[in-house]
């Protein structure tokens, strides 16, 4: 009995190139660029350091004093643990809310 004959598989992808309008500018950039040659915004992944750093300290304020108003516990060391989680609670955040890759002007 013969064996049907392999599957060749799907076709190589072409490497084609296209080119979309810069969301800032307007200019036509190719859609693997990382940067607008025209007005040099950049393709961002994931949170800029200003995120990051705004959403833990609002994470570090806003989990001590919600733990605070719950509990009335004002103890040093549950204000540092609430700080500390808040503050992780934050950096967590600011991941999931930036993570899709954006273009910013810098
Ligand atoms: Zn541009």
């Amino acid at each position: 009995m013969r064996l049907p004959a392999k599957h060749p598989g799907p076709p190589q992808p072409r490497a084609e190139i296209s080119f979309l309008p810069c969301p800032h500018c307007g200019a036509e950039i190719r859609n693997t660029a990382l940067r607008c040659p025209a007005c040099g915004a950049e393709k961002h992944f994931g949170p800029t350091l200003y995120e990051t750093a705004f959403c833990a300290l609002a994470g570090a304020l806003a989990l001590p004093l919600a733990v605070w108003a719950v509990t009335g516990a004002a103890h040093w060391f549950w204000l540092g643990l609430t700080c500390a989680a808040g503050a992780a609670l934050g950096v967590l955040a600011a991941l999931f809310r930036f993570s899709s890759a954006r273009w910013l002007k810098t």
